[in-house]
């Protein structure tokens, strides 16, 4: 009987592992570095386009010759397709949130499964033709089915390194000072240029943030890269 609960416990431990770790190998291999790179790090931004946040951010990555990564949240998509466009034209990575930013890890495969495909198909038809070749799940849950299914779309399930909370907006200042100092090589950074839930959420702090953290990690010593296929 104690054996049997042991497993039971190791079994459920394992499950909220592959569950609240965006990292985990659990539930299938999730990209959370760059592989093989000493000076590189990645810039990601999720839950967009946004009205107000997008289009400060993208002309700050376009002065700087920054490229980027957009989770673009179906939704959103389908509210501001030209933001979608404007990402994709201006030589950005598109990867795919899902389309209603629901947590995955309680939905059963069929609506899994739909999810990513609207998600899939709203980023598809805004941008002009981009099919997005990887995925990030909200909060990074995920269950056994969550990554396999992304898989059969052609995207490879993302994580992250890094996370600032920046969606909690605790200052720019403060969002600069988590970035910079917490980058480590080939480190993926998860930031926000929307806002999963409130279409038009306020994402300014972390646009006006954009600047100081790409002088920071340049001043470390680092160059910037989108994720590898
Ligand atoms: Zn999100």
């Amino acid at each position: 009987m104690i054996g049997l609960g042991l497993v039971g416990l190791a079994a459920a431990s394992l499950a909220a592992h592959g569950t609240w770790y965006r990292n985990s190998w659990i539930f299938g291999a999730a990209l959370h570095r760059l592989p093989g790179v000493d000076d590189v790090v990645s810039l990601t931004f999720d839950d967009g386009p946004n009205p107000q946040a997008t289009p400060v951010i993208l002309d700050v990555l376009r002065r700087e010759g920054v490229p980027a990564t957009f989770f673009i949240l179906g939704r959103h998509a389908d509210r501001w397709p030209s933001l979608v466009r404007r990402v994709a034209d201006e030589g950005h990575q598109l990867g795919n949130h899902g389309y209603w930013h629901r947590k995955l890890h309680r939905r059963g495969p069929a609506y899994v499964r739909d999810d990513l495909t609207r998600g899939t198909d709203a980023i598809t038809g805004a941008s002009g033709g981009v099919r997005p070749r990887h995925f990030r799940a909200p909060h990074g849950f995920r269950s056994p089915w969550v990554t396999s299914i992304a898989r059969t779309l052609g995207q490879r399930t993302v994580g992250w390194s890094l996370g600032v909370w920046d969606s909690a907006r605790p200052g720019t200042g403060e969002i600069v000072r988590r970035s910079v100092a917490g980058m480590l090589a080939g480190s993926i950074l998860l930031l926000h240029d929307g806002d999963g839930y409130d279409p038009e959420g306020d994402r300014r702090q972390t646009a006006d943030a954009l600047p100081l953290i790409i002088d920071g990690l340049r001043a470390r010593g680092f160059r910037f890269a989108t994720l590898p296929a």
